[in-house]
């Protein structure tokens, strides 16, 4: 079955994508917890950060690469903003397919909730 982002890539399920890259792609996520909250996906389907191999190295500085990018496109550079990747269960993972939230257009707290 393919997952929630794979179907939004190809079409199936309605998303606002922001960028496309050969690797990777942005979308605005559903459910916004800042005035910018974009996540970067790659196209291949890793389940999370525990999934990753030698191999993804270079798709996951691709995805930080992106990020920094749209960071960049949305005036966030000099404020600053924030990139997550959560992991399993405790970090609060809902969908098994690797993302990249970024986060920005607010101050954050720090340890986060
Ligand atoms: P995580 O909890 O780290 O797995 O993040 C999953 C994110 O996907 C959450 O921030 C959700 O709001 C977001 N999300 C879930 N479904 C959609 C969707 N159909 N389109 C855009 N974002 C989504």
């Amino acid at each position: 079955m393919p997952t929630l982002f794979s179907r939004i890539a190809a079409g199936e399920i309605p998303a606002t994508i922001v960028a496309r890259t050969s690797d990777c792609f942005a979308i605005e996520d559903i459910n916004p917890q800042a005035p910018v909250h974009v996540l970067i996906v790659p196209l291949k389907e890793i389940p999370s950060v525990n999934s990753l191999t030698a191999e993804d190295e270079s798709l996951v500085g691709k995805m930080v690469l992106l990020a920094r990018e749209i960071a960049a496109q949305r005036g966030l550079q000099e404020g600053g903003y924030r990139l997550v990747f959560n992991c399993g269960p405790d970090a609060g993972q809902t969908v098994d397919h690797l993302h990249l939230h970024l986060l920005g257009g607010r101050s954050f707290g720090w340890p986060p909730g």
